[in-house]
């Protein structure tokens, strides 16, 4: 069989499994099936314009479409109101659907139902499904774990948070202006979106061990206490009254130690999850899933590179898990109105205290072998590496850095370093970027 016919199955068609699918499609995959159920929940959320570009760069269309354009985003946080940014509120309902359609219009098989059972065989997995009309019995040559944080954790080792809980509630009212807010409180913080329908969505983050939630049956009550409280609520509530049940999600950082194996991947929230303070949840998801794809050709088609692939693919989740989790670390570290209190506190030093950025100095710069993504294949590259960068960095804007850094370390002039550049066959306008990049460094 060709390596191109191989059966891979996509649980879960969400952002991460769907631009898994489209990445695999370009790649010349013919034998991709997608197998989600709908999100059993409404939900609201915002994104920013690196989703859109992301989005765009995977190839998705009709995705594209049902995106509003960006409203005002209000925030009060440590006693300071602002209405500095704004964002793409989306309604994931339509987004997910719109996301299967661009599968669908593209061949990819798409299958709708639940992924009951996953079991491995002597060929890969199979899979059982239960759908509207039958049980299916998939067999896949490679697995792909797209079923963001409700796929299961098979027994993987997980790097968590501390644990957090959103809870949702909608509510209804009369038109109003497309917006969002956002407000912290003691024990916690509140996420707020309208649209010009009248719809709200409306979410407050607790801490688990000290939020001392009532039952079930008095949690909306409780939250409405909080909400009542929060002046960037009250546009929100003015003339509305909640519709449907809550709904909890959990929203504890997860970073799955292992997110890859010989003959499969986890992708998205199902490999790792941020906080949604950060509101980078699409675009985590996007970033590690627009490299899962060479991840998984090189699997399939150069088993003396699958070592190299797996810890490709840890690697860059791991730093992307820290990156957000220290972004989050310093936004809550922000509010220093309840800095003794549970929720605060836990979260303004956690993970560690690392700054989100190093300041590097050219010397610490160094040239090392690292696994990059070449023509959908991971394999290894010299790259210049720096505490800040440590997985190194490869090409800008085409130019292979590693050697430039070389010819900087041994020209003694900046004459002979820009002779040396041509003479690597770069073009004079790649020479003066490279210079730029050097000076970027601390060159002088
Ligand atoms: P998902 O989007 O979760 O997709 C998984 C898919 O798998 C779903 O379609 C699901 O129905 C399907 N599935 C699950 N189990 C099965 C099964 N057994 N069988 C078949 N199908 C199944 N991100 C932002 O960018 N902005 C925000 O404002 C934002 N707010 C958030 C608020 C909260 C409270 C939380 C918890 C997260 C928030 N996020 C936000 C994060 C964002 O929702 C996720 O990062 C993103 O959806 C992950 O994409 P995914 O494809 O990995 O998983």
């Amino acid at each position: 069989m060709l390596n191109q016919q191989r059966e891979i199955v996509i649980l879960g068609g969400g952002p991460s499994g769907a631009a898994v699918a489209l990445g695999l499609k370009r790649i010349g995959y013919t034998h991709i099936t997608m197998v989600s159920e709908a999100r059993p929940f409404k939900a609201m959320e915002g994104i920013s314009e690196r989703v859109v570009e992301g989005l765009k760069g995977a190839g998705f269309q009709h995705a594209l479409k049902t995106l509003p354009d960006p409203s005002p985003r209000y925030v009060t946080w440590n006693g300071e109101s602002s209405q500095a940014n704004t964002e793409r509120l989306i309604d994931r309902v339509a987004f997910d659907q719109a996301l299967m359609m661009d599968l669908a219009m593209q061949g990819i098989h798409v299958i709708q139902g639940r992924v009951n059972a996953v079991k491995s065989a002597s060929f890969g997995h199979e899979i059982l499904v239960e759908s509207c009309e039958q049980p299916i019995e998939l067999k896949a040559d490679f697995l792909v774990e797209a079923r963001g944080r409700a796929a299961p954790s098979a027994g993987l080792k997980r790097i968590r948070g501390a644990e957090t809980v959103s809870l949702l509630q909608y509510w209804q009212g009369p038109e109003m202006e497309r917006r969002s807010a956002a407000q912290s409180f003691e024990s916690g913080w509140a996420w707020m979106a309208a649209d010009e329908y009248g719809r709200r969505y409306l979410q407050l983050t607790f801490d688990v061990a000290s939020a001392n939630l009532p039952e079930k049956a008095k949690l909306v009550e409780h939250c409405n206490e909080f909400l009542t409280r929060l002046s960037e609520a009250q546009p929100f509530l003015q003339d509305a009254e909640p519709t449907g049940e809550l709904h909890a999600r959990t929203s504890t950082p997860i970073l799955c130690e292992q997110a890859c194996g010989e003959n499969w991947i986890r992708v998205g929230d199902a490999a790792m999850s941020v906080d949604p303070l950060s509101g980078n949840g699409i675009f985590q998801t996007l970033s590690s899933s627009l490299q899962a794809p060479a991840v998984i050709n090189t699997l399939l088609t150069r088993p003396d590179k699958s070592r190299l692939a797996q810890q490709f693919h840890q690697l860059r989740l791991t730093e992307l898990f820290y990156r957000f989790a220290r972004i989050g670390r310093d936004f809550y570290a922000m509010e220093d109105q309840w800095s003794d209190s549970p929720f605060w506190s836990k979260r303004a030093v956690w993970p560690d205290d690392k700054p989100l950025h190093l300041q590097v100095d050219i010397s610490e710069l160094e040239v090392t072998k690292r696994p990059v993504v070449n023509n959908d294949l991971v394999d290894l590259a010299e790259v210049v590496t720096t505490p800040d960068q440590p997985l190194g960095i490869w090409h800008l804007s085409g130019i292979k850095l590693a050697p430039v850094l070389q010819a900087y370390r041994e020209a003694d002039t900046q004459e002979v370093l820009v002779e040396r550049l041509l003479n690597q066959g770069l073009e004079k306008r790649q020479v003066v970027m490279a210079m730029n990049w050097l000076r970027q460094q601390g060159a002088d």
